[in-house]
């Protein structure tokens, strides 16, 4: 970015209007160039062909328009695609689409690497770098949703939050990518097609339930067991799984919106009867399903997805205590784009 020039995608609508104004001209003007950032996606100031050249002028004078670009498109058997998003300090994250035969999902990034330390997961070896700024997140969701209808002749149909980075550490950015994701002046999106996936954060968990939020909450739950739960997730010695049920409990009581829990069974680590007896109790004191996700090996451990037989196990147990359980399997591995294995190779 040029020195003194600001980012004009940081603006709000009115933050524009108001730029306008103090510039002695009309504040639609405002309003006009914002139509041009958001809806219509322009990323130099002289496509902006309604404004006048004396208007775009004083628009370069003062402004940069920071986009992501994509740096790399890349394409999996089953139709998965990962997007390198390289931002306008050349750092890179990544974003992807998953079509299935009804559905076209977005999965995107909320920070460029991330904080927490789950030995399971690619984007844990990379330190967090910094979080992403609200239209960043918002342009990964625009490119997918351009790439859904190029490739799938249909827009995207659900968002999630499952990308690099913990979305609730990155909170205010996130919430605000999500209101422009849901405005009619931004994609129009209904906020149930959104779910944002969060290791486990109590306060932050509390802070959107007050916030009244309209999203879907997933939480990566991965053992009921607080010493197990702190062996594959060392951060979670700092958020007990007490006060995550307690924070869960005050998200369903305020949201009513059932929360999703996403669980890998693996070999050794949490596939005895205790663990299915664990999850299951846990599961009982708030409203929710789970959604066993296979697992992605990653290079940095020696991790292994357990026996088909546990799964079946899980399934059986579970839904004989009428918890819904469903099981995904990964989509895009051939490119290293499934669950957890985003690490900007
Ligand atoms: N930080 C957020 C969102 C990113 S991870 C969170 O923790 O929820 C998105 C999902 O992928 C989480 O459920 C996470 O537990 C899971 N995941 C991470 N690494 C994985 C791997 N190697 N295989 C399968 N799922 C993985």
């Amino acid at each position: 970015m040029e020195k003194g020039k600001k980012d004009i995608r940081a603006y709000t609508k009115e933050a524009l209007d108001q730029f306008f104004k103090d510039q002695g001209k009309p504040s639609f003007r405002g309003t006009q160039v914002y139509q041009w950032l958001w809806q219509k996606g322009v990323h130099d100031f002289d496509s902006m062909t309604n404004l006048t050249l004396e208007d775009r002028a004083l628009l370069k004078a003062h402004f940069d328009i920071n986009h992501i670009q994509i740096d790399i498109e890349q394409k999996s058997k089953d139709g998965t695609v990962k997007n390198a998003v390289k931002l306008h300090d050349n750092l890179v994250v990544e974003s992807v689409l998953i079509p299935t035969a009804s559905r076209s999902t977005a999965c995107v990034s909320s920070q460029v690497g991330c904080s927490l330390d789950c030995t399971f997961c690619a984007t844990a070896t990379m330190k967090r770098m910094r979080n992403l700024n609200p239209d960043e997140i918002y342009d990964q969701v625009v490119t997918l949703n351009a790439q859904s209808e190029a490739y799938h002749q249909r827009p995207l149909s659900n968002i999630v939050f499952m990308g690099m980075g913990e979305p609730l550490m990155n909170y205010k950015n996130v919430l605000a990518a999500i209101a422009k994701i849901t405005k009619p002046e931004g994609l129009g999106m209904s906020p149930k097609r959104i779910t944002v996936s969060t290791s486990g954060i109590p306060k932050m968990i509390h802070k959107l339930a007050d916030e009244g939020v309209k999203f879907k909450l997933a939480v990566s739950l991965h053992s009921a067991r607080q010493e197990i739960r702190e062996k594959i997730m060392p951060f979670a010695t700092k958020f007990p799984l007490e006060d995550l049920l307690e924070s869960l409990q005050y998200w369903y009581q305020q949201t009513k919106s059932k929360i999703t829990f996403e669980y890998v069974v693996w070999k050794g680590i949490n596939d005895t009867k205790a663990d299915i007896q664990a999850l299951i109790q846990f599961c009982l004191k708030v409203p929710s399903k789970v959604n066993l996700i296979q697992y992605n090996p990653i290079e940095s451990n020696t991790m292994e997805q357990a026996a088909p037989e546990v799964v079946d196990a899980y399934i059986k147990l579970l839904t004989a205590s009428d918890i819904q359980v469903t099981y995904r399997r990964s989509r895009g591995k051939d490119i290293e784009a499934a669950c957890g294995q985003l690490a900007n190779k």
